[in-house]
């Protein structure tokens, strides 16, 4: 029979989740209370001022949705979309697909504009979709593609977004609390996020935010939103001043989440970022030594998701495997059209060290040896 005491801790080092600290784990074995006791109120009313501040936004609508990341990319879609209304998703990886099959199912009328794996969008990509197949409500584009390693820049998507008339929908799952996320300086209107990736939580929440734009788009819908519990209205009775009912806060998932967020804020955002970058750089170095290139475009790689080819003649399963079961690190393997092909090695949140790397480092160049 399977003891939970049992779980020896591993190095995550793949796409997600992260490792986990001891403060963060503590706070989640801590007593359940209530969703409705003023002790617990108070807790949530914290968390929303700590996402504001990791999202750099002053958006009144800033909460954490119940669900991992995925159930983030829902709630926004969902609640911003009305049937029948048109939305540009930009596709460069699996995220990016994600979002357009979300879309679509939420009956958005869909167009998609894509770009090679491990490549990111200019500007003119997005003017030229709008000019041909707009004008959109709303388009969405991933910030860090975790199934490619590329970095999105955002700034000039979303001039371009917004000179089309559009609101602007950023995945940022990976990318929050690893590198920059600024909601408000870069005129996003909608950005999702998870709690298993830079933020070092377990996976269970979606941070969300809106801006006052968006919040006034989804209080203004003609149409119920598509999904009865993502509905942001709803969800907002609870979070805000009314404290009604609507479905159980995950109690402990949030007391996580908000330690979770403390350990964020005593870092320092731009410590962090640095943090991550500097641990990026170290792996790139010694990657490269034993001989293996990077698949995302080198102008834009992500610091805390490093995808790497696999050579030729190299089973890029068994490495995995023994690395786990040898070393007790856990990376992840390609996904899509990366399938069987590559390594995606993650540094984020508490999983960003030097120790990490180290450790990496070795096992890689042990086992390729080996092989
Ligand atoms: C992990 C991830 C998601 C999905 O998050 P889940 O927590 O697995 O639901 C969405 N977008 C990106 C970019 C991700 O990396």
């Amino acid at each position: 029979m399977f003891e939970a005491a049992d779980v020896t801790p591993r190095m995550l080092m793949g796409p997600g989740p992260s490792d986990v600290s001891e403060r963060v784990l503590a706070a989640m074995a801590k007593p359940t209370i209530g969703h409705l006791d003023p002790r617990f109120l108070e807790i949530l009313n914290e968390l929303r001022g700590m996402l504001r501040d990791v999202f750099q936004t002053k958006n009144d609508l800033t909460l954490a949705v119940s669900g991992t990341g995925s159930a983030g990319m829902e709630a926004c879609v969902v609640n911003l979309i009305e049937p029948g209304e048109s939305m540009l998703v930009c596709v460069n990886g699996v995220f990016g697909a994600r979002m357009a099959d979300v879309a679509e199912r939420s009956g958005a009328v869909v167009t998609t504009v894509s770009r090679p794996w491990g490549e990111v969008f200019t500007a003119d990509d997005i003017k030229d979709a709008i000019a041909d197949k707009g004008p959109f409500k709303l388009v969405g584009i991933v910030h860090a593609e975790t199934s490619t390693g590329a970095a999105q820049p955002i700034e000039p998507i979303s001039r371009a977004v917004h000179e089309g008339g559009a609101l602007l929908l950023v995945d940022a799952v990976t990318s929050l609390g690893g590198m920059e996320v600024a909601v408000d300086d870069w005129n996003i209107d909608a950005c999702y996020s998870g709690t298993q990736k830079c933020l070092s939580c377990p996976p269970g929440l979606a941070p969300v935010t809106f801006s006052p734009a968006a919040a006034d788009v989804i209080m203004q819908r003609k149409t119920k939103v598509r999904s009865w519990y993502l509905d942001m209205s709803m969800m907002m009775q609870y979070w805000g001043r009314e404290r009604l009912y609507h479905h159980t806060a995950p109690i402990n998932m949030v007391y996580g989440l908000h330690e979770a967020l403390r350990i964020v804020l005593e870092e320092g955002l731009p410590a962090r970022w640095q943090r991550h970058a500097a641990a990026h750089d170290t792996l790139k170095k010694g990657l490269e030594s034993l001989g293996l290139s990077y698949l995302a475009d080198p102008a834009h790689q992500l610091p805390m998701l490093n995808a790497v080819a696999a050579p030729e003649g190299v089973a890029e399963a068994e490495v995995r495997t023994a690395l786990l079961e040898d070393y007790s690190i856990e990376i992840g393997g390609g996904l899509g059209d990366f399938k069987g092909k590559a390594w995606r090695i993650g540094l984020m949140g508490e999983s960003a060290t030097k120790r990490h790397v180290t450790a990496l480092l070795e096992g890689f160049s042990a086992l390729l040896a080996g092989t």
